[in-house]
């Protein structure tokens, strides 16, 4: 009587596989589609989903259920306390509605893959297709292999693989069919369905007023908003943005991670339409801001495919065994100043500042901030890594854990571990007028010049100011921080 698509990371009607699909057997078979989405709180709670993802998931819940209602389709919403329960909830609801067709995309992540599995099997059990769909990279994993057969752990050459199947197969990057409307009498058979309401967020999961009006206005929602982002992107910045990328006061990269994220927007979608702007139609050549947008959505699309190969790394476990040795400090003192930006180190206070005011942190100071709590202050990576995704609105897995990774020399494709940031260098060169620490240090701002970058070091007026407004003292000193950081490194892969 219906064909359902199950909608997870893919809050969007537009260029999306599973959906496509979906639509397509329903016609062919003569009959509707119904959108499901469940919330389950406890998978928000077991992966530490932050309050301002969950909001924005809420948010472009709702214009995905207009867009759908739009062509009479309905999204049918519910809520499922234990997530144990919602496989055989959604049988449940398949057999209720006559449905022999049951599509969704993909998850990769352990939980969600043994999900699926068990999925597969009830659903074989009672007669019902179930077609789970590739989607969410650009490229399939397992597509994608070195001479030897293997998957890469290096960046550089998968990249180059990434684009020759690209530029041999460019059907993948098509955009997938729209979905059609539904047939004439569909609601009216079902119209309880379209009575779904947007749920509320768990209490563990609610924004304060202030914050949530923040976010809705830094980060408006749904699929349209995406699209705009990106096309204002490509038009204004995407040809400078190998210039600017590294500066966080210049605002100069898309800020859609957000998007792409929740699935509101696709990677195959932002890959197409920024290759369709560029000199030369290709992924890897032409305009250089263009060609090295490319390459950062495509990292992407490498740590998923590093989780789909070791998915180990879900469950808490360094990329590089050699690496779990490693003795850390464990300092709640440090790790609190860390987090609410009080460190003494004005580039890393500043970043975590904004990070906790908009949920979202610039890729520079993503990596100082998580080479600093790794190495500085020697604390357990994965301390920081949890406190990222409990506070980032584009919370994402593998992203978080590739870039937790990379900066603390723990994962794929890493930093060397013997390259310790040094804040006050990073900060000099890519807030070199320290635009972007006044913005989120008050207690510096008025400092003129260099020694904003490190007030107590350079002393006189600026070390004045500091002390005047209460701003701390470094939390550790760098040169011992660096020395001690070495060592400990080189003892934890000796242990090995
Ligand atoms: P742009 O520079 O415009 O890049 C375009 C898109 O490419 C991004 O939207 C994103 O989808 C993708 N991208 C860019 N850089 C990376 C990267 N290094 N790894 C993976 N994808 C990338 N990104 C997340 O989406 N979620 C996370 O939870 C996350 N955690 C991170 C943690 C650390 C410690 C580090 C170093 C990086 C992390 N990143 C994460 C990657 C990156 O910082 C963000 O994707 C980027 O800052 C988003 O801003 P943008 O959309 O303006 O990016």
């Amino acid at each position: 009587e219906a064909v359902i698509h199950w909608f997870k990371r893919d809050l969007r009607t537009r260029d999306n596989t599973g959906l496509s699909l979906a639509s397509k057997r329903a016609k062919e078979i003569g009959v509707g589609v119904i959108g499901v989405w469940i919330l389950s709180p406890q998978d928000w709670e077991a992966h530490l989903v932050s309050p301002a993802k969950c909001d924005f998931e809420l948010r472009s819940l709702a214009v995905l259920k207009k867009d759908l209602e739009d062509l009479d389709i309905p999204l049918y919403i519910e809520v499922v306390e234990e997530r144990q329960q919602l496989p055989a909830r959604l049988v449940e609801l398949a057999e209720n509605w006559g449905v022999k067709d049951f599509f969704c995309n993909i998850e990769y992540e352990v939980d969600e893959l043994r999900r699926e599995q068990k999925l597969v099997k009830m659903m074989l059990g009672k007669g019902i297709r179930f077609e789970p769909q590739h989607d969410d990279c650009v490229v399939t994993p397992g597509q994608l292999q070195t001479g030897a057969g293997r998957q890469y752990a290096v960046y550089s050459p998968w990249f180059r693989a990434w684009v020759a199947y690209l530029h041999a197969h460019p059907d993948v990057l098509t955009e997938r069919h729209p979905p059609e409307r539904n047939p004439p009498d569909f609601k009216q058979k079902f119209s309880s369905l379209f009575e779904s309401a947007i749920p509320s967020a768990p209490s563990s999961k609610t924004l304060t007023s202030e914050m949530k009006k923040r976010l809705e206005k830094l980060w408006p929602a749904g699929e349209h908003a995406a699209v705009d982002r990106l096309q204002h992107f490509l038009t204004e910045k995407i040809g400078k943005y190998h210039a600017t990328r590294n500066f966080p006061s210049k605002n100069s990269t898309a800020r859609i991670s957000v998007h792409h994220a929740a699935g509101t927007l696709a990677g195959r979608t932002s890959v197409r339409l920024a290759r369709d702007v560029n000199s030369t139609k290709k992924l890897d050549g032409g305009i250089e801001g263009i060609k090295g947008w490319i390459s950062e959505v495509a990292w992407r699309d490498f740590y998923r495919h590093v989780l789909v190969h070791w998915p180990y790394i879900c469950m808490n476990k360094p990329f590089k065994f050699e690496y779990t040795n490693i003795e850390w400090e464990y300092s709640d003192e440090h790790f609190d100043a860390w987090a609410r930006g009080q460190t003494g180190y004005p580039i890393v206070d500043a970043a975590m500042r904004s990070l906790n005011s908009t949920a979202y942190m610039h890729n520079r100071l993503r990596m100082v901030t998580a080479s600093f709590l790794a190495k500085h202050l020697l604390l357990d990576w994965r301390l920081g890594e949890q406190y990222f995704i409990s506070h980032l609105i584009d919370g994402d897995f593998s992203s978080n854990s590739g870039g937790w990774g990379f900066s603390s020399s723990t994962g794929v494709d890493p930093q060397p571990y013997f390259r310790v940031f040094n804040p006050w260098l990073q900060s000099s060169k890519f807030d070199e007028d320290g635009e972007f620490i006044r913005q989120w240090i008050p207690e510096l701002a008025s400092i003129s010049g260099k020694g904003i970058h490190n007030p107590y070091e350079t002393g006189g007026e600026a070390a004045d100011v500091a002390k005047k407004n209460g701003y701390p003292k470094p939390i550790v000193e760098h040169r011992f921080a660096r020395e001690r950081c070495l060592s400990r490194y080189k003892a934890g892969i000796g242990r090995n």
